[in-house]
C-alpha cells in the first residue's frame, strides 16, 4: 500500500506543483510543498483534515513541519529529510506520528522528493506526500486481534466453528494479500476474485462493492466490482435495474439519511423477515435473498463507498460480528487498493496524454518551421541574388523562384487558417456557379510546371463533357484538387504517371473525382490516419518528401462539408488512388463549347478596360502594396490618389471629394484604421452628399467572415482579399464603376 505513494511521486515527475496538488486532492493523500529557497511551505486539505487545524492557520514555515512532528520522532523526520540532498537516493521514506491540533496522535507514512530544481541543477523545491496510517494500522490490528481471538477460541469452541474462523481469516488475508501486490495489469479480474474469495468464506453468493462519488455537491454511488456464485442467481437486482447497473446512483433516494444512519465501522446486517432493519435503511431485499451484510467503508476519514454481501441459500441467514468484522477490514484493504489504483490510473493517463500531445504539437512546430524556412530562403536567397546581378535573364529566373516560393509559402499559411476555422468550426461553403470544365482546366496548368519538372505523366479521363455551369465552391474544390494532384506528384517518383479521373454519376447527381498515382503508395493500417491533422503515413518518408500534414485533413473536412465522402484506395509500393464523391448540382445555361487548348470559343481576352475618367482613393500603409495595386490597374489609366493612413485618407476625401468615384480601404493602419476611416467618411453624409454613397471597398489580409462583417457594419461596401487577385480587382471596380 504505502509504495504506491512512491509509484505517485515517482509518476508525477515532470507534473507542475499545481498538478502534483490536485493530484495528491483526488488520492486523498496528504501533501507538503516546500520552496527551499524561500522556506515557504504550503500544505494541502488533507493534511489540514487529518491534524483539525484550518487551512492556513499554520505558518507559511518550516514551523510549520515541528508543530505537526511529535517531539520524539522530530530529529528522525529531520535526517530523513536532508538525506535527499546527501545521498543519491531519489526518494526518502519516514514513518512517524503527527501531533494533532487536541494534541492526540495520528501514524504517518511519509514519502518525499525534490520535485523542481533550478538551471544549475540546485533543489528548489520539494514533494512531501503523507499518508494516514492509522485507518491501515487498525485494519492490521483488527487482523492481529482477530487471530488472537481465534487462538482464544480455539481453547473454548467446538472444531467446527473454529475452522470456519480460520478458514475467514485465511480468505480475508488471501485476498489482501493479492490485491495489495502490485499494479495489476488483469487488476478487474484479481479484485473480483478477492472479492470472490471472501464472499466464500462467508457463504455469501454474491459480493458487491460500491464506490462513492461527489457530482456538484450531490453524493452519489455506482457499482465498482461485483461476484456472483456461478452467476446462477442472475444479479437482476432491481435496485440494479432501477438504477441502471452501474450507472450513478444518488444517496439521497438511496439512504437518504445515509450521514444520520452510518458510521465508519458498522454493518447493517439483516435477513428478509428482519422488518425493523429492513424499514430503518429503507431497503428493499432484491428477490431471493434470504440474508445480507452492507457495510460503509471509509477512507481517509471519508465515506468511500460500500461493500455488501449476499446470501440467497439459508433461509433465516444472519451474519455474525465476527463475520462482519473481518469483511470489513479485508474489504478497507481492497477499498484502498482500488483508490490507489484510481490515482496511478490518472497519473499514467496525464503523462501519457501530455506526451502524446507534446509529441504531436512537437513534430507539427518542427515540420512547419522546416516547410516555412525552405520557401522563405529561397526567397532571401534569390532576392539577394537578383539584386546583385545586371543580366536581365538572371534577374527574371530568380523572379521566377521568388514567385514560387511565395506561393508556397502562402499555401502553407492559407493551409494553418484553413485548419484554424476547422478548429473553430468555421470554415464555409460557399456554392456558385461555375464553369466546371474551365476549373479542371486551370488546375492542371497550375500543377503542370511541378509535373514537368518531374518527368510525370499526367492523364485527364473525363467521360462526360460538362456543357453547363456547376453549382459549388469552386475556390474549395480547386483546393481538394490541387491538394490531391500536389501530393500524387510529390509520392510518385520521376517518369511516374498521374492521372486525374471525372465522372458524373447521373442517376444520382454525384460527380466522382479520382486522382491516382504510380508512386510509394500507402500500407492499411496508415489509410485512416492520414485524414486526421498533423498525421503522416511514415516519419521517414515524409521527412523526404516534406509536408506539414494539414492537406488531407483539410480536403476531407471540405468534402464532408459539401456533403460528400473521400476515401484511399492504395497499394503499397504500387500507387495511391484518392476518390471523392460529392452531390451536385448545375446551372441551366449551356456552355458555349471548348478549343483545343481548353478555352471556351466565344470567350476572348477582354481589352483592359479605359477607365481614364475614374479616380480611386487609395489608402495602405504599405508602399508594395500601394505599388501592386498600381501596377495592376495602370492599362486601364485609372486615376489613382494615394493615402499613407486612415487619417489622409478622410483628409483627401474631405478635401475634394467630387474627384473620387471610388475608395479602396486597408484595415490595418497606423493613426486611424481602415474601419474607422470609413465610418468618419460615412458621418461626413451630412455636409458632403457624396460621403454617402461613395463606394468603399476593404482591402485586408483578414479574409475571415466577421471581418467582411465588421467591413459592411463600418459602412463599407465590399471586400476584396490581400494577396490581390489581378481579375478579383477588375471585376469590382467594374462593377461599381459601370452602374
Ligand atoms: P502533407 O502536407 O504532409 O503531404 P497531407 O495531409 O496532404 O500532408 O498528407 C498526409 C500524408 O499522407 C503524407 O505525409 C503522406 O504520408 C501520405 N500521402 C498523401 N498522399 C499520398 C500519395 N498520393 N501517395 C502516398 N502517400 C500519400
Amino acid at each position: 500500500m504505502v509504495d504506491a505513494i512512491e509509484e505517485i511521486l515517482r509518476g508525477s515527475s515532470g507534473m507542475t506543483a499545481e498538478q502534483i496538488e490536485t493530484l495528491a486532492d483526488e488520492a486523498g493523500v496528504g501533501l507538503f510543498t516546500i520552496d527551499i529557497t524561500t522556506g515557504k511551505i504550503a500544505m494541502n486539505r488533507i493534511i489540514a483534515n487529518l491534524t483539525q487545524y484550518q487551512l492556513g492557520e499554520l505558518p507559511e514555515s518550516m514551523e510549520t513541519r515541528d508543530i505537526l512532528t511529535f517531539e520524539d520522532d522530530r530529529e528522525r523526520v529531520h535526517n530523513a529529510m536532508e538525506s535527499i540532498f546527501t545521498a543519491d537516493a531519489q526518494f526518502y521514506h519516514v514513518e512517524y506520528r503527527m501531533r494533532r491540533r487536541d494534541s492526540s496522535l495520528v501514524s504517518v507514512y511519509e514519502c518525499g522528493m525534490i520535485s523542481e530544481r533550478d538551471e544549475a541543477g540546485r533543489p528548489t523545491s520539494i514533494s512531501v506526500l503523507a499518508l494516514d496510517l492509522t485507518r491501515l494500522k487498525w485494519a492490521q490490528d483488527k487482523a492481529r486481534q482477530m487471530e488472537t481471538e481465534n487462538r482464544r477460541l480455539a481453547k473454548s469452541q467446538t472444531e467446527n466453528s473454529l475452522a470456519e474462523q480460520n478458514r475467514m481469516l485465511r480468505a480475508a488475508n488471501s485476498a489482501a494479500a493479492m490485491i495489495i501486490g502490485g499494479f495489476h495489469e488483469e487488476y478487474e479480474m484479481v479484485l473480483r476474485q478477492a472479492l470472490q474469495m471472501l464472499a466464500e468464506s462467508v457463504q455469501a453468493d454474491r459480493a458487491y462493492i460500491w464506490r462513492n462519488r461527489l457530482v456538484d455537491g450531490r453524493l452519489f454511488s455506482f457499482r465498482r466490482v461485483l461476484w456472483e456464485r456461478g452467476g446462477s442467481f442472475g444479479f437482476t437486482s432491481e435496485t440494479s435495474i432501477a438504477y441502471g447497473g452501474s450507472e450513478l446512483v444518488p444517496y439521497d433516494e438511496l439512504l437518504p439519511d445515509w450521514e444520520a444512519l452510518i458510521e465508519p465501522g458498522f454493518s447493517i446486517i439483516t435477513n428478509e423477515n428482519n422488518k425493523e432493519v429492513l424499514d430503518k435503511y429503507g431497503i428493499n431485499m432484491v428477490a431471493g435473498v434470504k440474508g445480507c451484510m452492507v457495510q460503509p467503508i471509509y477512507l481517509h476519514g471519508e465515506f468511500w463507498g460500500f461493500v455488501g454481501f449476499d446470501d440467497c441459500t439459508h433461509a433465516d441467514r444472519v451474519f455474525t460480528e465476527d463475520e462482519a468484522d473481518i469483511m470489513l477490514s479485508a474489504t478497507f484493504v481492497i477499498a484502498s487498493s482500488v483508490a490507489r489504483n484510481e490515482t496511478l490510473k490518472v497519473v499514467n493517463d496525464a503523462r501519457e496524454a501530455a506526451m502524446a500531445s507534446t509529441k504531436a504539437k512537437g513534430d507539427f512546430l518542427a515540420r512547419m518551421s522546416h516547410e516555412i524556412r525552405t520557401p522563405m530562403n529561397a526567397i532571401i536567397g534569390m532576392t539577394t541574388i537578383a539584386k546583385r546581378t545586371r543580366d536581365p535573364e538572371k534577374v527574371r529566373y530568380c523572379l521566377d523562384k521568388v514567385d514560387v516560393s511565395s506561393r508556397q509559402l502562402l499555401n502553407i499559411i492559407n493551409d494553418v487558417l484553413d485548419m484554424s476555422k476547422i478548429d473553430a468550426n468555421k470554415l464555409e461553403i460557399v456554392p456558385a456557379p461555375f464553369d466546371f470544365e474551365q476549373m479542371i482546366q486551370d488546375v492542371i496548368s497550375v500543377v503542370k510546371v511541378k509535373l514537368e519538372e518531374k518527368n510525370q505523366h499526367f492523364q485527364l479521363a473525363m467521360t462526360d463533357i460538362f456543357t453547363r455551369k456547376l453549382i459549388s465552391d469552386e475556390l474549395r474544390l480547386t483546393q481538394v484538387l490541387i491538394n490531391l494532384l500536389n501530393n500524387a506528384m510529390k509520392f510518385t517518383p520521376e517518369g511516374g504517371t498521374i492521372t486525374l479521373k471525372v465522372d458524373e454519376i447521373v442517376s444520382g447527381n454525384i460527380l466522382h473525382i479520382e486522382v491516382a498515382d504510380t508512386g510509394i503508395g500507402i500500407d492499411p493500417e496508415n489509410q485512416d490516419k492520414l485524414f486526421h491533422s498533423f498525421e503522416q503515413a511514415d516519419g521517414g518518408i515524409t521527412r523526404q518528401f516534406g509536408g506539414t500534414g494539414l492537406g488531407l485533413a483539410i480536403c476531407k473536412r471540405i468534402v464532408d462539408l459539401m456533403g460528400g465522402n473521400i476515401w484511399i484506395d492504395s497499394v503499397l509500393g504500387e500507387g495511391s488512388n484518392f476518390i471523392f464523391e460529392i452531390p451536385v448540382s448545375w446551372d441551366d445555361k449551356v456552355l458555349a463549347p471548348m478549343n483545343e487548348h481548353g478555352v471556351r470559343m466565344v470567350e476572348e481576352l477582354p481589352d483592359a478596360p479605359d477607365w481614364r475618367e475614374k479616380t480611386i482613393l487609395l489608402a495602405d500603409d504599405i508602399d508594395i502594396n500601394r505599388e501592386i495595386v498600381e501596377t495592376i490597374l495602370s492599362e486601364s489609366e485609372v486615376g489613382i490618389v494615394f493615402a499613407e493612413n486612415g487619417e489622409e485618407a478622410v483628409e483627401a476625401f474631405k478635401k475634394s471629394p467630387e474627384l473620387f468615384d471610388l475608395i479602396l480601404m486597408d484595415i490595418q493602419m497606423p493613426k486611424l484604421d481602415g474601419l474607422g476611416a470609413a465610418k468618419a467618411i460615412r458621418a461626413l453624409a451630412d455636409e458632403i452628399p457624396k460621403a454617402g454613397d461613395i463606394p468603399i471597398i476593404a482591402m485586408t489580409a483578414n479574409a475571415f467572415k466577421e471581418d467582411v462583417e465588421q467591413s459592411l457594419s463600418s459602412g463599407m461596401n465590399g471586400h476584396i482579399a490581400k494577396p490581390v487577385e489581378i481579375d478579383e480587382l477588375f471585376a469590382i471596380l467594374t462593377r461599381y464603376f459601370e452602374v
